[in-house]
């Protein structure tokens, strides 16, 4: 069902969800020691859709490392005008603690979480890759994906591994404009500029040609605007692109 449009965009708000502090081991402590948790809610026709949901509560080991300063997701989505009651659809990026640790509001309830097999593999695999409360819904509200998928009229999940081997950006595209939610796609939007897929964002050299590929592709699209989970928006017609 890729390539089904709407007629205008729908609004797409950031989430400022939390501040982290960095711990000095962490390697993009050199950048400013802390950092901006941002999530997104696209105001689609059919229901609001959450893109990530920052970091959680009740975790001691992360509340340690990292002394999060949170917002409660519902407390963001009322800042931006939407009521979490709208809600209808969830999309993790990746299932990194910071991505998905306020899923948890809408546990119980009937709304899909939309993420990559793999990452859901690398939870199950890895008990220090995430809080696993946080990250699993109930089976469920598991819509787990092999690649890209539709979920919505003009929204279109598309896998971008790198970062992590699941990682997956977010299209939303109208007849007339396209804007991409591309996470931690890469850490900041210089990466982005330059095609780099650094160690610091991607830990695995194996996975440092998937990264690049990813960005060319989300590149390829020609977005007019591009959001990040760490760094501000990037817009290529303003920076001269
Ligand atoms: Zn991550």
């Amino acid at each position: 069902m890729l390539g089904r449009v709407l007629t205008s965009l729908p609004r797409i708000m950031r989430l400022d969800l939390a501040v982290v502090t960095l711990p000095d081991w962490h390697p993009e402590a050199h950048a400013g020691r802390s950092s901006p948790v941002y999530g997104y809610v696209i105001d689609h026709p059919d229901g609001a859709i959450v893109v990530d949901t920052g970091v959680g509560e009740g975790n001691e080991l992360i509340d340690q490392v990292y002394e999060p300063q949170l917002l409660r997701l519902g407390d963001a989505l009322e800042a931006v005008g939407v009521d979490q009651t709208s809600v209808v659809a969830v999309v993790n990026s990746h299932l990194h603690f910071d991505h998905c640790g306020q899923n948890p509001m809408l546990y119980g309830s009937e709304v899909p979480y939309f993420v990559q097999r793999l990452e859901v593999v690398e939870v199950e695999r890895d008990p220090f890759y995430t809080d696993a409360e946080w990250a699993l819904p109930p089976l469920a509200q598991r819509r787990l994906l092999d690649g890209d998928l539709a979920i919505a009229e003009g929204v279109t999940a598309l896998s971008t591994p790198g970062h992590t081997a699941g990682h997956q950006s977010v299209l939303v595209e109208s007849t007339e404009q396209r804007v991409i939610i591309a996470a931690q796609a890469v850490w900041s939007s210089r990466e982005f500029v330059d095609e780099e897929a650094t160690p610091s964002n991607v830990d695995a050299e194996e996975r440092r040609a998937a990264a690049v590929d990813s960005i060319r592709r989300l590149k390829a699209l020609r977005p007019e605007v591009v959001h990040f989970s760490h760094c501000a928006a990037y817009r290529p017609d303003e920076a001269g692109e």
